[in-house]
């Protein structure tokens, strides 16, 4: 199997003048172009001292540069290793401490304050969004290096940290053979080619937009309308001429907010993707109904890659993450016993197959914790198989909320929610409670211009589900707290309503 770096230099044969990168208003980046770049950077990092194994931290803000910066990693054998843009300070030290990169690439306004994290084991450089930095400025007096390390599947290709929804962030070791292996079963899955152009809008820091987006296209020899953000309008004006968006579930509230979603301004698109976080059924049925076309969800992570999808050519369910792509087994085992549950129970989501990391970085326990003794991940997950074969999320194991003894699990409670008159969304929550061990607690947002009364909601719930379900306290707001993957963080909301039953 060619690794993500053998497939890029693939496609720069196959059609080297075709555009790599598209961007409104800017040049495009041919394949020709791109590795050219990428052979200069590999040079520089060669110059700098990166050698096989090492790591390379990228903290910087999206360029097509930044994605070269990444291929001239593979190249040069080293492991790649991007950061969140939001984090700062402490949190950066972090990072570093624990992954101990080679070289720390950040962008050329914080070069000055980074520079003084620099020692004998790590150098730091600057790259910006116009081709800018000290690393562009290395690329011009070194000779770019055209040969690359020859890499085995089993070696390290990344080291991704997770998006810290659940707790303090974790370094996912990914291999060569698990990002190549998952592109190439997402390519054939959403039948993915050289013709295909992709709205890519989302960051290159996450696995969605680095190891699902940009690799399908580099592998497939595809063009990217690479933008730095997702702006709605832009999105619609530009589907005139792309075939694919790939999007987290914001991505599509917003465009169905825009009065110009419609069948004829999305005519020319083949594929909407959703992932990252759970869509709303509701949006996932709105967007049918305006555009004619059907989102397809799929379901991954950080630690395994992309794991299951909605069939491309069968029915692409509302609510549903569907089946297990090529080679990738998934099982529902019972949080307390481990032991499979039948069909449409529900319990903790387990896969394995060659998308699935090697482990935590340093954290050896973490990962023996995390792992069956037959090699199955344990995701963390909720969910539950049905009848018809499809995955469904309930919810993650941490936000279980268990009261007075029974186990809620929150989509059950938020999809009731979600379905009523004048509601858009809803996080249900467990608050400690003195009686119940946990209150359950739903966040309600309700829809624009539109207003809801708690009492009202849990009166409406009343008839539909047992009392142990029911919320206690229903709280209303004008957002959830979301991170920039649009996950909802029900962390910062139990901490915010901490003392609602004391
Ligand atoms: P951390 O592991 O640090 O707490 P995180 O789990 O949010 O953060 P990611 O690896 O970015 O970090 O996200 C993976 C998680 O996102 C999955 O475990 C799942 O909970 C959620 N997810 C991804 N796609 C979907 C989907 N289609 N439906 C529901 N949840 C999804
Ligand atoms: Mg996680």
């Amino acid at each position: 199997m060619p690794t993500i770096h053998d497939s890029f230099l693939a496609s720069t044969q196959a059609h080297p003048d075709k555009a790599l990168f598209e961007r409104p208003g800017r040049p495009d980046i041919t394949y020709a172009e791109a590795r050219d770049v990428v052979e200069r950077f590999a040079g520089a990092l060669t110059y700098i001292g990166v050698r096989p194994g090492d790591r390379v931290a990228v903290q910087v803000d999206k360029s097509p540069e930044a994605i070269c910066l990444y291929l001239a990693t593979l190249q040069v054998g080293g492991v790649f290793l991007p950061l969140n843009t939001a984090y700062t300070g402490s949190e950066i030290d972090y990072f570093l401490e624990d992954a101990s990169p080679r070289l720390f690439v950040c962008s050329p306004e914080t070069l000055v304050d980074h520079r003084a994290r620099a020692h004998d084991a790590m150098a730091v450089e600057s790259l910006g969004a116009d081709r800018d930095g000290s690393l562009i400025a290395r690329t011009e007096s070194v000779t770019p290096r055209t040969d690359a390390v020859d890499r085995d599947l089993a070696d390290h290709a990344a080291i991704l940290y997770t998006s810290g929804t659940t707790g303090r962030s974790k370094g996912a070791v990914l291999t060569h053979g698990n990002l190549a292996s998952n592109c190439a079963a997402l390519l054939e899955c959403w039948r993915f080619t050289a013709d295909d152009r992709l709205i890519h809008a989302l960051p290159i820091f996450h696995t969605h937009g680095l190891f699902v987006a940009a690799n399908m296209a580099i592998a497939a020899g595809a063009t990217m309308i690479f933008l730095s953000k997702f702006d709605p309008e832009q999105a619609i004006d530009l589907m005139q001429d792309a075939t694919v968006l790939m999007g987290v579930p914001t991505f599509y509230t917003r465009l169905l907010k825009s009065e110009r979603l419609s069948p004829e301004t999305t005519a020319g698109m083949r594929l909407f993707v959703s992932g990252s976080a759970p869509l709303l059924a509701e949006d996932h049925r709105a967007f049918t109904e305006r555009t004619g076309q059907t989102i397809l969800e799929r379901y991954g992570m950080t630690e395994t890659c992309m794991i299951t999808s909605n069939p491309y050519d069968g029915e692409r369910i509302a609510g549903a993450v569907g089946m297990p792509l090529r080679d990738v087994e998934i099982r529902v085992t019972d949080r307390e016993t481990g032991a499979p549950v039948d069909t449409g129970g529900i319990g903790i989501v387990e896969v394995r197959g060659p998308n699935v990391f090697e482990g935590y970085w340093q954290m050896p326990e973490k990962t023996a914790e995390e792992f069956r003794d037959d090699g199955f991940f344990i995701t963390g997950d909720m969910g539950r198989i049905d009848a018809d074969g499809y995955l469904r999320i309930v919810g993650r194991d941490k936000d279980l909320v268990i009261s007075g003894g029974y186990n809620v699990y929150p989509k059950e409670i938020e999809d009731a929610i979600d379905a009523l008159p004048d509601v858009l969304e809803s996080a249900v929550i467990g608050l400690p409670h003195a009686d119940l061990g946990e209150g359950v607690t739903a966040v309600v947002v309700p829809k624009a211009g539109e207003h809801v009364d708690p009492d009202e909601i849990i009166a409406a719930l009343a008839g539909s589900m047992a009392r142990f379900k029911q919320p206690k306290r229903v709280l209303t707001v004008e957002e959830l707290p979301r991170n920039v993957m649009g996950k909802v963080q029900k962390a910062e909301l139990r901490k915010t309503y901490a003392d609602l039953y004391s």
